[in-house]
């Protein structure tokens, strides 16, 4: 141990993060009852008592997701981890997955399918637009996909897929089994899994279940799950393989690995949040805050990226004023208002603000406080805009 001494040892200070408001892409602000549950003793992962936990999750989940797929669970890991276990189980090498290209998560789930050994296809819209039904149908006629990935809530554009059924029922007329990406939208915006067909559907808990990132839903219906349990190749992830994830979720709650106990509570908690509301008040009420922050910034000045149908309640893109720096406004807004937004990213990257309306953060003091810290940095900063008309558009949308 040369060279190391007790002298050595770094003296850092106590753990005292600002307290930010946040209304970005996620994470969203965690209901202090959640933060809680994280603070309560651990128990083991294989114990009695957590294995009713466990049911618990699922049982919360299945309501939330609107399904009674016997196949949900919390995928240990982040958004991704899910987004993963679902294109890296469902997706067996030579099978060919049809993917969209209006967004940042579009190309992720590409980059996973080709990872998985699956060929990739592109159904084509530019971001900031919605898949059209005529495209999609065509893509698979052209193509005979074996799965089809849509976005329901691109994080990157604020757009929300409108008409899924629509886009499920071309797919499973080629049979293409459907995997949607609902991390923006589970417990925020209208998601029918069942009834809408969604054979396969990952979300993430930090961006509208408003939880801390590290348990994230999963849930795949009986013919997916089949087509994963008769695959000819393992998966090539061992840490996401759900034949095995299924002894430690299934009847036989055998050891895979340790189930992130605290994240697990945290889950639980947050999803008997959902359950307490409703899951329809819920989306009701995201519609209605989101609304007033959406009155506020069209009440200002500003326009949404997104046009009225296919608007996206827990993230509005809005337009950033001509010769406005968006990265200055942001560090600004953080700086005098400990307030999270982000700036666009790729194609809109400088065009956009992102903001969020998820969760505990969908709020109406979160919302006025949007409403008036960016009018009051964007005069600042010399835009056209009219920081006081918004304030007062939001309120009127609030009433
Ligand atoms: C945030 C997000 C993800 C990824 O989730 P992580 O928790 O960041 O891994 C995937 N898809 C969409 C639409 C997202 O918004």
């Amino acid at each position: 141990m040369a060279g190391i001494d007790d002298s050595d040892a770094p003296e850092i200070d106590e753990l005292t993060p600002p307290e930010r408001t946040l209304m970005g892409p996620g994470p969203s602000d965690v209901n202090p009852r959640v933060l809680r549950a994280m603070s309560t003793p651990l128990v083991g992962h294989l114990d009695p008592s957590f294995v009713e936990i466990m049911d618990e999750v699922q049982e919360l989940l299945r309501y939330t997701f609107r399904t009674e797929n016997r196949w949900t669970i919390p995928v240990s890991g982040t958004g991704s981890a899910a987004m993963e276990a679902a294109i890296g189980n469902v997706v067996e090498p030579g099978d060919t997955m049809l993917v969209p290209t209006n967004g940042y998560f579009g190309g992720r789930m590409a980059s996973m399918a080709r990872r998985a050994g699956g060929a990739v296809v592109e159904v084509s819209a530019p971001w900031g637009e919605p898949l059209e039904p005529v495209d999609v149908e065509a893509a698979l006629a052209e193509h005979d996909p074996d799965v089809f990935g849509f976005v329901h809530a691109e994080t990157s554009t604020g757009v929300l897929q409108p008409d899924v059924p629509a886009l499920t029922e071309a797919a499973h007329d080629h049979d293409a089994l459907v995997i949607a990406d609902t991390v923006t939208s589970l417990g925020g915006v209208e998601l029918r899994v069942d009834e809408w067909g969604i054979d396969v559907a990952y979300s993430g808990p930090q961006k509208c279940l408003s939880c801390p990132p590290g348990a994230s839903p999963l849930t795949l219906s009986a013919e997916a799950m089949e087509k994963v349990l008769s695959r000819e190749e393992e998966p090539r992830s061992w840490y996401l393989d759900l034949s095995l994830l299924e002894g430690y979720w299934g009847e036989e709650r055998a050891y895979h690995h340790t189930a992130p106990v605290t994240n697990v509570y945290a889950l639980r908690e947050a999803l008997r949040l959902v359950a307490e509301e409703g899951i329809e008040n819920r989306w009701a009420r995201h519609e209605r805050l989101a609304g007033a922050l959406k009155a506020g910034m069209e009440g200002m000045g500003l326009s949404m990226n997104a046009s009225e149908e296919y608007w996206l309640p827990s993230l509005n893109a809005v337009r950033v004023p001509e010769g406005v720096d968006d990265g200055e406004v942001c560090a600004a807004l953080l700086e005098r208002y400990d307030l999270e937004v982000a700036s666009g990213l790729g194609d809109l990257d400088g065009e956009i603000f992102r903001i969020g309306c998820m969760g505990h953060s969908a709020s109406p003091e979160n919302v006025l406080l949007v409403v008036t810290a960016l009018g009051d940095v964007l005069e600042d900063v010399g835009a056209d805009v009219d920081a006081n008309a918004g304030v007062e558009a939001a309120r009127n949308a609030l009433r």
